[in-house]
């Protein structure tokens, strides 16, 4: 079974997207950190299942040894289901996540959304950052091309538009940028099995 895997800090709007791709609806809103399991879901018009991981990072309220057990969780269910997995999507708020990102940079210091990243590719699963709340961004291709420089991706962001960038407002529906992406990541995947 194929299957598409979601992430990302709380109040990305993972809970937004997810209820734009399902037609369900989450518990936007609710408490950070309450998505504590991986849910699954199908995906309407494509034939996989989409997984709902818990927010990783920072969440105000919850203890930090809970905060590593999510990421523990995270990380071995990423592991056992490696081989099924077609693509990781990392959720990032357009607006915020450059600033989040560089004050978490450090000698000692990898941001989350980074090294998640990194070790989805390490484990050989396709990325696509899906940049939400683009309606807050005025600065979008500046944005986009800094985005890119921070998780190793060339700039222009314009080369990954469809494969590895997905501009979106989730919050208005527009999500199509994600939908070509993960198609595009679906088609591969059928294309090695050949
Ligand atoms: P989660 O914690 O990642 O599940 O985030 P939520 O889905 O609960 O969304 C967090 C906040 O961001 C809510 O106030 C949403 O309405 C808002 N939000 C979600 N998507 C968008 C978007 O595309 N644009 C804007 N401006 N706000 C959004």
């Amino acid at each position: 079974d194929s299957e598409v895997v979601l992430l990302g800090r709380s109040n990305v709007g993972k809970s937004t997207l997810m209820r734009e791709i399902t037609g369900h609806r989450f518990d936007t809103g609710g408490k950070p950190g309450v998505t504590r399991k991986p849910n699954h879901y199908d995906w309407a018009p494509e034939d996989f299942v989409i997984t709902d991981l818990p927010g990783f990072g920072f969440m105000s309220g919850v203890p930090d040894e809970v905060q590593e057990r999510i990421k523990t969780d995270i990380v071995r269910y990423l592991e056992e289901h490696a081989d099924s997995i077609l693509a990781g999507v990392i959720v990032l708020d357009g607006k915020a996540a450059v600033d989040i990102i560089d004050r978490h940079s450090g000698p000692d210091e990898i941001p989350h959304a980074v090294e998640m990243y990194g070790f989805l590719r390490e484990l050989g699963i396709p990325v696509v950052l899906a940049v939400n709340k683009m309606d807050k961004v005025d600065d979008r291709d500046d944005r986009l091309n800094d985005i890119c420089d921070r998780f190793g991706l060339l700039p222009p962001w314009k080369q990954w538009e469809g494969e590895s960038v997905a501009p979106i407002v989730a919050k208005k529906g527009n999500i199509g940028a994600l939908n070509e992406a993960v198609r595009f990541h679906l088609h591969e995947a059928k294309r090695d099995d050949l």
